[in-house]
Order: structure tokens, then C-alpha cells, then sequence
């Protein structure tokens, strides 16, 4: 399985890339499925099922639903259009995708919260139905939401692999595991971004890698400004108040004092990835890095690094992006990065491991380092649980995000201080991360059954 930099990182929007931007992807896709079918439909239904039932309220997964079947997208999501949307589709209980004529979908009858019937692929499950005229059934498909905005259908998860590469030509690189990685830079002289790049070059030439990647690094510079100027409440019910804005102004007034304690750089660190967590509950635009959730830590680590680290080069933020990437792709292909399949480990563990291997390698690390920085960081979030407070992505997630930026920068830190020899394998550490995750108690895989979600009074 091939996964580019541009699978692992997306433009999308929050709260959730499992439960937010895979429902909407999915409902796309159904669209373009009625789209190339013979059958002329009159109306459509939706059902979710185990942690997209569970959690999918918290999460706004009917939203994005209701949304996806009218014809919104993640990647061209325009949010001014968004409530008017919603309101008119309540109002006349029926969408307007394009290119579809108008079909019947009453989100109030046609939506249902299946709490009892979990589908058997994956926690994540959800069935769309197109009928006719008389209400029968004349289309159908099963779709999983796997984490970081990846749709499979029922068939696509039998056959097990979800980016189908036939036809395809080989890459240079076909690393699958951290050993491979390691193995293939040694042989090869090469640093990972470099040997990643190799292999995006086989799907699209330099100038749209490039473009690509400075538009990934812009959306999530402009998530962190926003986040930091947006004062205010965060929807959902819990009446958390943004604090990135506040914290920001006071860590600027506070700049340059000789009193300000050294530990403060982590404040810094929190505070971008706080601003990115709070745009990203607020439904805002993010970029998956490689979960919503988790998409702060990555962001704030590349910040800090722009604006603490005096060697910092803005011209190797593709560098970061890459290096992380082809450690993300070697986490999900091996384990997951899906909260609802393995916990919090694998959104923020996995968000921790590529931010801090981005930054061992521009900061000059032998690929040995970068290994050694990426298994640090991943095997102190070991064991981490997914228990969101009312199913909102909140609490624990937003300072969550802080504390894994601030461990991915000790972890990155602390390789580059060793040669990269290191008793734990970045592949032994994620084998762990999937072991322990499949012992993982149901209730702590993003359910809110468990954990701070049933100990902390909400309401
Ligand atoms: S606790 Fe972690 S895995 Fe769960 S929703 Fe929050 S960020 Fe995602």
C-alpha cells in the first residue's frame, strides 16, 4: 500500500476526520455511485453505527452527513454556506446534490443513530440507501470511516487494501516499515524526505508536490492565526471557553522579561497547537495530521521551530512535511491512526512520533536520529485512551494536542543528542501500539463510555 503525503495530510474540516470528514467523504461517494447508476432515485437514508452512533452527535457526524448528501465536500467545504444549507434541507426535507435531481431526505426520519447494531468491519460504520418511489431499496453500500478522513467500502476492506495500485508504477522507495526505511537510506545515501519525495515523483510531478505541500503549510499556519485571534465559546454544550487567544496575549506582553521562567517555551508550544484544537472544534478548517484530534501537534511543532529555533529555514517546512509523512504512512499501514480502532495513542502518539521525526531531520538528523526521535515520542504516549467528554473533540483533546507538540520537541531533542542507536525499534514500538489497542477496552476507543467521558460531570 502506497500512502502519499498528501493521504496522510489533508485539507479538511473539524471536528473529527474519522467522524466528521469520513461521513461526508462517504456520502460523496455515494453520490457519485447514484450518479453512474441506471436507477433513477426518488430518496435517500442514512444509518450510523458503533462509535459513529455513539459519539457521532459530539462529533456534528450528522451534519456532515446531511451536508455530504447535498454535495458539500472536506476539501471545498465553504462554512458561510453551510447553516443556510442545513436550515433549507430541514425546511423541505429533501437535498440538491449537483448533477442529481432533488431527493427526498427528511434528516429527523431518514438519519438514524444505530446504538445497537455495530457493523462488523470497523467501529466506524455507516449505510447509505438510495430508494424509489415506493420506498424500496434500489442502491446500497456499507462505508468504514478508518481514521484520518480514509472511506472504505465493505468490499475495499475485504480486500484490504484501500488504495488499489494496479496499474500504478512502482516506487523507488517502497519502504513499509521502519527497518525498510533505515535499510533503504543507508543503501541509497539518501535522507527520508529525500527517498519520500522520490516516491511522490512517481504520482505527480515537482511543481504540484510543491504547490501542495506550501498549500498544506498555509492552511495550517492560518488555523493557528485564527485560533490564536478568536476569543469566545466553544459549541457542543460544555461551555469551554477558547483560551489560546487570551494565553497568546498574555505570553507576547510577557516576551523579553527577565523573570519569565524558562519552562514558558512550553506555553509557546501548547498555545499554537491549542489555537489549531479549538478551530478544529469549532467545525473550522484544519489539516488532518494525521487525525483532527490531533491535528495541533504537528502545526505547533513546525511553529515553534519557525519561531524559537534560530536555525529554522521556512524553505524546509516540505522537508518537515515529507519526513513525517512517510512516518505516518509506516504507523497506519502497520497499526492505525484511528482513536475509535486503537485509542488516543494512535492520533496523538502517532501526531507526536511525525512531528517529532519532521523536526530531528531539519534540525540536521541522520535518518537513524529521526527513527530514534519518531519511536520516542510514539512510545511515551503508549497505552493513551480516547474518552472525550460528551463525545466532543475537547476534553482531553485540545491541551492533549499541547502536551504531545511539547513531547514530540523532547523527543526530537533527546535523538539528536544520541548517534540514533536506541535499545526500542520504531517497528516494535508500533506493533505494541496496535497490540495494545486491540486489548484496549472498547469503552476507551473514542465511545465516551469510559474515562474522563463518564467522570466528568457535563452538565
Ligand atoms: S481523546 Fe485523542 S483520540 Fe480521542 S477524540 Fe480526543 S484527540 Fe482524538
Amino acid at each position: 500500500m502506497y500512502l502519499s503525503v498528501f493521504d496522510i495530510f489533508k485539507v479538511g474540516i473539524g471536528p473529527s476526520s474519522s467522524h466528521t470528514m469520513g461521513p461526508m467523504v462517504a456520502a460523496a461517494r455515494f453520490l457519485d455511485l447514484l450518479r453512474a447508476s441506471p436507477f433513477q432515485a426518488v430518496g435517500l437514508r442514512a444509518s450510523l453505527h458503533g462509535s459513529l452512533a455513539f459519539t457521532g452527535v459530539g462529533h456534528a457526524t450528522d451534519r456532515a452527513v446531511i451536508l455530504g448528501l447535498d454535495g458539500f465536500t472536506p476539501e471545498h467545504y465553504d462554512a458561510s454556506r453551510a447553516d443556510e444549507a442545513l436550515a433549507r434541507i430541514r425546511r423541505e426535507a429533501r437535498v440538491k446534490p449537483a448533477g442529481l435531481t432533488a431527493l427526498a431526505f427528511d434528516p429527523a426520519r431518514d438519519l438514524i443513530f444505530d446504538y445497537e447494531h455495530a457493523l462488523p468491519g470497523h467501529a466506524n460504520g455507516m449505510r447509505l440507501s438510495a430508494t424509489d418511489a415506493q420506498g424500496d431499496v434500489i442502491l446500497a453500500e456499507t462505508y468504514y470511516s478508518i481514521g484520518g478522513g480514509f472511506v472504505v467500502t465493505q468490499a475495499e476492506l475485504e480486500a484490504g487494501d484501500s488504495h488499489d495500485e494496479t496499474g500504478r508504477n512502482p516506487v523507488p522507495y517502497p519502504f513499509l516499515t521502519a527497518a525498510d526505511l533505515l535499510d533503504m537510506a543507508r543503501r541509497s545515501g539518501k535522507s527520508i524526505a529525500a527517498m519520500k519525495r522520490a516516491n511522490e515523483l512517481t504520482r505527480m510531478d515537482a511543481k504540484t508536490l510543491d504547490a501542495g505541500l506550501a498549500r498544506l503549510w498555509h492552511t495550517m499556519a492560518d488555523c493557528i492565526e485564527r485560533g490564536l485571534s478568536t476569543d469566545g465559546h466553544l459549541p457542543g454544550g460544555l461551555n469551554i471557553r477558547r483560551r489560546a487567544h487570551a494565553i497568546h496575549e498574555r505570553l507576547k506582553a510577557e516576551r523579553g522579561m527577565n523573570m519569565t521562567p524558562p519552562h514558558t517555551i512550553n506555553d509557546w508550544m501548547s498555545v499554537y497547537a491549542m489555537a489549531v484544537n479549538e478551530e478544529n472544534a469549532a467545525g473550522g478548517q484544519v489539516v488532518t495530521a494525521p487525525t483532527n484530534g490531533a491535528a495541533g501537534v504537528m502545526p505547533a511543532t513546525i511553529r515553534y521551530w519557525l519561531d524559537h529555533v534560530p536555525t529554522a529555514q521556512p524553505s524546509r517546512i516540505g522537508e518537515f512535511l515529507l519526513t513525517a509523512a512517510a512516518i505516518g504512512g509506516i504507523i497506519k499501514h502497520n497499526a492505525s491512526i484511528s482513536g475509535a480502532e486503537c485509542g488516543c495513542q494512535a492520533e496523538v502518539g502517532s501526531a507526536a512520533a511525525m512531528a517529532a521525526a519532521g523536526l530531528a531531520a531539519v534540525m540536521g538528523g541522520t535518518p537513524e536520529q529521526v527513527e530514534n526521535a519518531a519511536e520516542i515520542a510514539l512510545e511515551h504516549h503508549l497505552g493513551m485512551t480516547c474518552d472525550p467528554v460528551k463525545g466532543l473533540v475537547q476534553v482531553p483533546c485540545i491541551e492533549r494536542n499541547g502536551l504531545g507538540a511539547i513531547k514530540a520537541v523532547s523527543a526530537a531533542s533527546l535523538s539528536l543528542r544520541g548517534d540514533g542507536t536506541h535499545f526500542v525499534p520504531l517497528d516494535a514500538c508500533i506493533e505494541t501500539m496496535r497490540q495494545t489497542g486491540q486489548d484496549m477496552s472498547e469503552k476507551y476507543k473514542e465511545t465516551a463510555l469510559g474515562g474522563l467521558a463518564v467522570n466528568v460531570p457535563n452538565c
